[in-house]
């Protein structure tokens, strides 16, 4: 079953035309696109367009590729709203506040968590996000980390291990009998249901040698290397992050020349998630140090019940422009194909030959509605693995 989309206004392919892998951002005006068994088969102007079975007219509006959202801990129970509202009326956030959401997760049932992540990724999907990571680290037991993962490896192949989230309470007097649990008997268990490791590098969580434990036994049990790194304030996460040839350093908020030059030397994504910033009114990510320095930058939700609680990815791109001075071809890219690159998949994130199907269609005529009208509901269409959502 072939599927032509025709009278797209911008087609952002974010690939040359035909090339089969992902590029630097780049659109077509006045286009069309051909899906064929899931997968991008055609695209080009829409005059030349070739026949297929099932034709969608897009009357003008512009296409993109699905959002690819690199960054989210969907599996929790409970709600922190009134320590948001607490935050905004002038109390410092600090990491503290994940001992409640750990609380209620670690009483929670399989299918309130369950029903949470079903709401949550539905919730992603409405808003244009085809591909999303998740998150455990709000059950840091054995038993509930590997349950948090489970529950995760049903709505996604993102799946990342993050018991070494926090130190959970009851370890609090032995820091070293947590970081071996996590590297011990925590992995042993969680790792045949992830895809990769993280680890919350920052002051109140886990120092430097701290974190090159827990990624090392993440590598060792085949787990691939992701961290959190420098959000609350400078320090050595990045710099760990680019010696274990990690994926993505996500945050990026405070960052040291070094830290940049670290990064633009590497192949490791900075991941920003103006989302955290917003919703905790702290100062952003200096995005263009680091677009100017050659660094690729990803845009992510963090969406989490405690630092930001979005799961739109259009309200990020919106932020990265408005606040972090990218251009909406930027943010458009790097919420799109810089996630792809987080997450090191190179079938997702573009529209080259050969791409998933997985397509956003914005009730709008181009990408740059996205920060334009930030707020309004512009998503028209979603398509995944070249079936409408
Ligand atoms: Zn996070």
């Amino acid at each position: 079953m072939s599927l032509l989309i025709t009278n797209i206004g911008e087609l952002v392919t974010n690939a040359p035309r035909g090339a089969a892998a992902p590029g630097p951002f780049a659109t077509i005006a006045d286009a069309a696109i051909v899906l064929d068994q899931g997968v991008v088969a055609w695209t080009g102007p829409a005059a030349a367009a070739p026949a297929a079975d099932e034709v969608v007219d897009a009357a003008g509006r512009a296409l993109l590729p699905g959002f690819v959202d690199s960054h989210a801990h969907l599996v929790f129970a409970g709600e922190r709203g009134a320590e948001f509202a607490a935050r905004m009326a002038g109390l410092p956030y600090s990491a503290g506040g994940i001992a409640g959401t750990v609380t209620a997760t670690r009483a929670a049932g399989d299918e309130v968590l369950r029903s949470n992540l079903a709401r949550l990724a539905g919730e992603m999907l409405a808003q244009g996000t085809t591909t999303f990571e998740c998150k455990s680290g709000y059950g840091l037991t054995v038993a509930d980390e590997a349950r948090s993962l489970a529950l995760a490896s049903e709505f996604t192949a993102e799946v990342t291990y993050l018991g070494a989230h926090v130190v959970p309470a009851e370890f609090a007097a032995d820091r070293a009998g947590y970081v071996s649990l996590v590297c011990g008997e925590m992995l042993a268990a969680c790792a045949p249901v992830a895809k990769w490791v993280d680890v919350f590098c920052e002051r109140g969580a886990f120092g430097a040698d701290e974190a090159r434990a827990v990624l090392a036994a993440g590598a060792a049990a085949g787990l691939q290397p992701r961290v959190h790194a420098n959000q609350l304030g400078p320090g050595p996460g990045v710099q760990v992050a680019v010696e274990a040839g990690a994926a993505s350093a996500d945050h990026c908020t405070f960052l040291s020349d070094a830290d940049v030059d670290a990064l633009a030397a590497s192949r490791t994504v900075a991941t920003l998630l103006p989302g955290v910033e917003f919703s905790t009114r702290s100062p952003y990510p200096d995005a263009r140090r680091l677009l100017g320095a050659g660094v690729t930058v990803a845009i992510a939700s963090d969406c989490n019940p405690g630092s930001c609680f979005t799961s739109s990815m259009p309200f990020c791109v919106a932020l990265a422009v408005r606040e972090m001075r990218m251009t909406t071809a930027e943010a458009v890219w790097a919420a799109t194909a810089g996630g792809a690159h987080a997450l090191r998949r190179t079938d997702i994130g573009h529209l080259g030959i050969g791409a998933r199907g997985d397509l956003v269609m914005l009730d709008a005529p181009s990408h740059a509605y996205l920060a334009y009208r930030p707020g309004v509901p512009l998503i028209a269409g979603v398509w995944r693995a070249g079936e409408r959502m």
